[in-house]
C-alpha cells in the first residue's frame, strides 16, 4: 500500500512536473517569439526615423536635385520637365471647357463654365469612373478608345442638342499624370508609365494626337487645347483662387510635385522666353532619389517585386499606391518570426492586398478594442482572433510606415520652398540670414486621396513642415486643398489657351 501510495505520489509528481515544464517552455517560447515580433517593430522604427535633422538632410538634396534637373536633361534623377504652361489662370477666363483626368485609380471627365469673373465655386459636372484593370495594361488604342466613349457619352448627356450644331469646336485640358516630354502645352511624348500602368505600345508616342484620333473614331469632334499634368492641374486652379499659389503637390495613388520656376533658372533650355518670365516645372518628384532618405528591408523588397525596380523610389516610400503594401510586408515578416497570425493566411502574401484606406482605417480605430483593426484582419486578410496586444502592434506598425511617408512629403515640400527662395532662408545659395528677410505669404495647392483622406498622415505632414521651417516661418506657409483641381485646373488651362479669343468665346 506504501509502496503504491509513494510509486502513485511519484507518478503524479512526474507528471506534473512534464505539464509545468511543457507550460513553462511554452511560455518562454512564445515570450521569445514575441520579443522576436517586438524586435521587427523595433527595427522598422530604427530603419523609418525621420528625425529633423535627417529631414534637413532631405530637404538640401532635394533643392540641390531640382538645381541639376534644370541645368541639364539627364543631371538628375529629378525630370524637372518644362510644360509650356506660361500662365496660369487668374479669373478672366469664359467660356464651357471640358477636362479629361487620367492617371490614377479613377478617371474624370468635367465639363465647367466659366463666367469671366473670379468665381469661389465654380460651376461643374463631374462624371467618375475606375479604370478597368485590363485596360492599364492593354493596348493604347483600346484604352484610348474606352476614355473618348466615355467623354462621348459624358458630352451627349448635356441635353442641349443645340449645342452640337455650333461650328466651334469643344475644347478639353487633358490631364494625364504620368512623365511627359511636353513639345507645347498640348503635346507631348510618354517618356514611361507608373502607377500600375504598363502599356508599351504607348512609350514615346505623342498622347494629345492618340486621345484626338480616339474622339475622331468615336465621332466626337473635340479638340485637346491642354495638356497637363494633375499637380499642374492644381497649380492652375490653386491659381485661379489665390494669386500667392507657387506650388502645388499631389499626393494620392501616386505623388508628384510642380512648381513657378524664372524661365532664367531653366538652364537645360537656354533662349527660352516667356511673357510671363516665368514657366511652371513639373518635377516628377516621384522619382526622387537620395542617400538621406530612411529605407528599409521592406522597401528594398517592394522596389524589386514592381513592374519598375530602382524607379520611383520617393513615390514608393510616400504615396497611397504602396503605403499598405509596405504595411503588409512587415506583418508577414512578423507572422515567419512567430506563431501569432497562426494559421497563415494565404491572403497575407498578395501584393496589395491590403490597400492604403485600409491602413488609415486601423490606424485611426480609436475604439478601446481596436474593433476595426480585428474586422480588417479579419475580412481583409482572413487572419481570425488576433489578441489585442497584436493589434496594438500593427497600428503600430501603420503610424511607424505613415508617419515615415508624411514627414518624407513635408522634406520635399522645404526642398521646393527652398529652391525659390520662400523657406526662410535666403535661397538655396543661403547667405542672408532668416531674421532680416521678409517672409511672403507662400501657398502650395494640394491634392489627392492620401493627404486630404488620411487625417493622421496630414497631421504628421504639418507637423514636420513646422519642424523643419519653425513656427515663425511655417506661419507664412499655407497649404490649401484644391478640390478636383488636377482636372478642374486643366479645364482652366484649357481655357487660357483657348485657341478662341476670349471676346469671340460665347457662353453656352
Ligand atoms: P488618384 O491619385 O488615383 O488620382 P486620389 O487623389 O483620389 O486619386 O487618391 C486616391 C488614393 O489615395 C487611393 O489610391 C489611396 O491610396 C489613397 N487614399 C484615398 N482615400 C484614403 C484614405 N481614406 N486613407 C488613406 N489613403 C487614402
Ligand atoms: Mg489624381
Amino acid at each position: 500500500m506504501g509502496k503504491v501510495a509513494v510509486g502513485l505520489a511519484v507518478g503524479v509528481a512526474v507528471a506534473a512536473c512534464a505539464v509545468a515544464t511543457v507550460v513553462v517552455g511554452r511560455r518562454i517560447r512564445s515570450r521569445r517569439k514575441w520579443r522576436r515580433v517586438v524586435g521587427v517593430l523595433k527595427e522598422l522604427e530604427q530603419s523609418c526615423e525621420t528625425t529633423v535633422g535627417r529631414l534637413r538632410q532631405v530637404v538640401d538634396a532635394m533643392a540641390v536635385e531640382m538645381h541639376a534637373g534644370l541645368a541639364s536633361d539627364g543631371g538628375s534623377k529629378l525630370k524637372m520637365l518644362l510644360t509650356f504652361v506660361d500662365k496660369l489662370p487668374n479669373g478672366s477666363e469664359k467660356g464651357t471647357y471640358y477636362a479629361l483626368d487620367l492617371g490614377g485609380t479613377n478617371f474624370r471627365v468635367l465639363r465647367v463654365k466659366l463666367e469671366g469673373t473670379r468665381s469661389s465655386t465654380l460651376e461643374h459636372d463631374v462624371y467618375r469612373q475606375p479604370i478597368p484593370q485590363d485596360l492599364m495594361t492593354g493596348s493604347s488604342e483600346d484604352l484610348f478608345d474606352f476614355i473618348a466613349s466615355s467623354l462621348k457619352e459624358f458630352v451627349e448627356r448635356e441635353g442641349d442638342i443645340s449645342e452640337l450644331s455650333l461650328d466651334r469646336r469643344r475644347e478639353l485640358g487633358f490631364t494625364f499624370s504620368f512623365p511627359v516630354k511636353q513639345m507645347s502645352v498640348s503635346s507631348g511624348t510618354l517618356l514611361k508609365w507608373t502607377k500600375g500602368f504598363s502599356i508599351e505600345d504607348m512609350v514615346g508616342r505623342e498622347i494629345a494626337g492618340c486621345l484626338e484620333k480616339a474622339m475622331t473614331r468615336k465621332g466626337l469632334n473635340m479638340r485637346v487645347a491642354a495638356l497637363v499634368n494633375d499637380s499642374v492641374g492644381s497649380l492652375a486652379l490653386g491659381h485661379y483662387h489665390d494669386t500667392d499659389t507657387v506650388a502645388a503637390v499631389i499626393i494620392g495613388t501616386g505623388t508628384n510635385a510642380c512648381y513657378l520656376e524664372r524661365t532664367d533658372a531653366i538652364i537645360k533650355s537656354q533662349g527660352l522666353l516667356t511673357t510671363s518670365g516665368g514657366m511652371v516645372v513639373n518635377m516628377e518628384w516621384g522619382n526622387f532619389w537620395s542617400s538621406h532618405l530612411p529605407r528599409t528591408v521592406y522597401d528594398i523588397e517592394l522596389d524589386a517585386d514592381s513592374p519598375n525596380p530602382n524607379d520611383q523610389g520617393f513615390e514608393k516610400l510616400i504615396s497611397g499606391m504602396y503605403l499598405g503594401d509596405v504595411v503588409r510586408r512587415v506583418i508577414v515578416r512578423m507572422s515567419q518570426e512567430s506563431d501569432i497570425f497562426d494559421p497563415i493566411s494565404s491572403k497575407l502574401s498578395m501584393p496589395f492586398i491590403l490597400r492604403t484606406p485600409l491602413i488609415a482605417a486601423m490606424h485611426e480605430d480609436d475604439s478601446p478594442d481596436l474593433e476595426e483593426v480585428r474586422r480588417i484582419l479579419r475580412d481583409n486578410l482572413e487572419i481570425p482572433d488576433v489578441p489585442l496586444k497584436v493589434r496594438k502592434l500593427i497600428v503600430k506598425v501603420c503610424d511607424v510606415v505613415t508617419r515615415r511617408a508624411a514627414r518624407l512629403a513635408a522634406a520635399g515640400i522645404v526642398g521646393i520652398l527652398k529652391k525659390i527662395g520662400r523657406d526662410g532662408s535666403g535661397g538655396i545659395a543661403g547667405g542672408r540670414s532668416r531674421s532680416d528677410q521678409k517672409m511672403r505669404r507662400t501657398v502650395v495647392a494640394m491634392e489627392g486621396g492620401l493627404y486630404t483622406g488620411y487625417t493622421m498622415f496630414r497631421d504628421y505632414l504639418h507637423e514636420a513642415l513646422t519642424e523643419i521651417l519653425g513656427e515663425d516661418i511655417a506661419q507664412h506657409v499655407i497649404i490649401k486643398v484644391t478640390e478636383d483641381g488636377s482636372a478642374m485646373g486643366a479645364a482652366l488651362l484649357a481655357a487660357s489657351h483657348s485657341s478662341y479669343p476670349v471676346d469671340s468665346v460665347q457662353l453656352l
